[in-house]
């Protein structure tokens, strides 16, 4: 794709925006880079203006989009905002990062999306390609803009891709060589108007493969499963709750994989360290993308047996007088609060709330009923979820608490040596903090500050 001397338009200015401008500026393009907020609100202004970039501010004039020979759109800007209307009508091409990053990526891509466990997936193959001895690079959702990874793309090498929704919404030409949808449930109705327009979204990883890739599909997931039939690429099925004929699953404690009628002990249960049956989902999903990318299953088992996870996913954050803290501030639906709710046996108290995304918190507040465990609420949707669990929670105890601190502390009060206590908020973060790694790092200090008392 040739980009010297092209007008070329970059909706947003974050990170993947920034970068996307930077890296176009570079190869000659004329670039201006707009965003609604004001001038003075860009971290990277002065950045920008140094590598020779125009910046606009502070709203969306329509003339700027008419006239671009290109539009590069970051993730979090909405596509149906007018402006964009009437480029399209202009008949100017409009695109995602991603798929600009993906015209100049060298090698092949691997393309991990799912409600939820996407960055715990993608850093694992990351890590398993990686050890493998393959040359291999990560970014996307995961926080890396694929673009800067364009440099030290190689031919022979692959490039691990965490793709949101958002993301993928824009598709045109990427083709990734291997790609999975780890699950479809109910996240961003806020922003999607129906499952089918969100799962829609999702499914445009496997456009534009081919019979020479691999999709990687969940046999537990109805909606997944049924996406067989959109792409012609080699399936792999992975599952947790049943022994597969073919693909990657559990039979006993020990995961094989089966193919046209051989059986492949991959490893054993006990051998990962991540907790919770959701994670031997997203462990399945990384060996058969390992498998597919040509990992070898002895490096893989090293690399399974040494994963840490990733921070704010179940993160173990300390033991006080006995009770275990667990900062789990990525559960941002209800679904990622449910698996983290399951994957403990001990007594539980959970911090739930936060800015509410359209979820049906009815679920959650059943298996808290079950559970007997205590809720300590904060945040904007305390109401909401208070009233779920009033009329599906049994009678569990219920608080509040106005901040993360007070929430710590509550939370340890409750609790006996033995007990955990949880954050799994079920809920995005921007009510009270700037985003889950705020939250996920508040809620951790404020372990820290019980530890020293
Ligand atoms: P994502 O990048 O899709 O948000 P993460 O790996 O960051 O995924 O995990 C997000 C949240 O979802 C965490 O709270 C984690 O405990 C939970 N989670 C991880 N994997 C799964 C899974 N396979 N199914 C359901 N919940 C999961």
């Amino acid at each position: 794709m040739e980009v010297a001397g092209k007008k070329i338009l970059v909706v947003g200015a974050a990170l993947s925006g920034v970068a996307a401008a930077r890296f176009l500026a570079g190869r000659g393009a004329l670039v201006t880079v707009n965003d609604a907020k004001p001038e003075s609100e860009l971290e990277e202004a002065a950045v920008l203006r140094a590598a020779g970039i125009e910046i606009v501010s502070g709203s969306h004039p329509v003339e700027l989009f008419e006239n671009a020979d290109l539009i590069v759109a970051s993730p979090g800007v909405p596509l149906a905002l007018e402006p964009f209307r009437r480029a399209r009508t202009a008949e100017v091409p409009i695109m995602g990062e991603v798929e600009l990053a993906g015209r100049f990526l060298r090698g092949r891509l691997v393309g991990i999306t799912g409600s939820n466990g996407k960055t715990t997936t993608t850093a694992l193959v990351g890590e398993l390609l990686a050890q493998a001895g393959l040359h291999v690079q990560v970014g996307g959702n995961i926080g890396t803009p694929l673009i800067s990874l364009v440099e030290a793309s190689r031919d022979d090498g692959f490039t691990v891709i965490e793709a949101s929704s958002f993301q993928l919404e824009a598709v045109d030409q990427l083709h990734f060589f291997a790609a999975t949808i780890l699950n479809i449930t109910p996240d961003h109705l806020d922003r999607y108007d129906s499952m089918e327009s969100y799962a829609a979204a999702k499914a445009r990883i496997f456009d534009n493969q081919t019979a020479d890739d691999f999709a990687i599909l969940n046999a537990d997931d109805a909606r997944v499963s049924a996406m067989r039939g959109l792409t012609p690429a080699r399936a792999i099925f992975f599952s947790r709750a049943r022994t597969l004929e073919e693909g990657v699953s559990l039979r006993g404690d020990e995961i094989v994989w089966r193919r046209g009628g051989e059986e492949t002990v991959l490893l054993g249960r006990g051998e990962i360290g991540l907790r919770g049956a959701h994670n031997l989902e997203n462990v399945c999903a990384a060996l058969a993308l390992g498998l597919a990318c040509g990992a070898g299953v002895e490096s893989m088992r090293e690399t399974v047996r040494g994963f840490k996870g990733v921070e704010h996913r179940l993160e173990y954050v300390a033991e006080v007088g006995g009770v275990r803290f667990y900062n789990d501030s990525k559960a941002t639906n209800v679904d990622a609060a449910i698996k983290a709710v399951e994957a403990f046996e001990e007594r539980l108290v959970v911090i739930l709330g936060g800015k509410d995304k359209g979820g049906d918190y009815a679920p959650l507040a059943r298996l808290l009923g079950e559970r007997g465990a205590a809720a300590i609420l904060i945040g904007a949707a305390a109401d909401k979820i208070a009233s779920a669990i009033e009329a599906e929670g049994g009678s569990i105890s219920v608080y509040r608490a106005s901040t993360m601190q007070q929430a710590v502390e509550k939370g340890f009060e409750l609790s006996e040596a033995g007990g955990v206590v949880l954050l799994a908020p079920a809920c995005a973060s921007f009510d009270m903090f700037r985003n889950f790694g705020h939250r996920g790092r508040v809620f951790k200090d404020a372990v820290r500050e019980l530890e020293r008392k």
